[in-house]
């Protein structure tokens, strides 16, 4: 998993918006994860970068 400086975040996160799921075949969307910014899978949940 990605971990953003606080600057980058947004770059990363429009980078990897879209782009498939390392773990299955979902789609990374972006959506908060346990209070942070993150880009996560649709299907499995797992987050593909976080930022503060
Ligand atoms: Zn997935």
């Amino acid at each position: 998993m990605a971990r953003a400086e606080r600057g980058g975040a947004r770059e990363l996160f429009a980078r990897l918006e879209g782009r498939a799921c390392t773990y299955c075949d979902g789609d990374l969307v972006r959506e908060r994860y346990k209070g942070d910014r993150a880009v996560v899978c649709v299907e499995c949940g797992t987050p593909a970068a976080r930022a503060p």
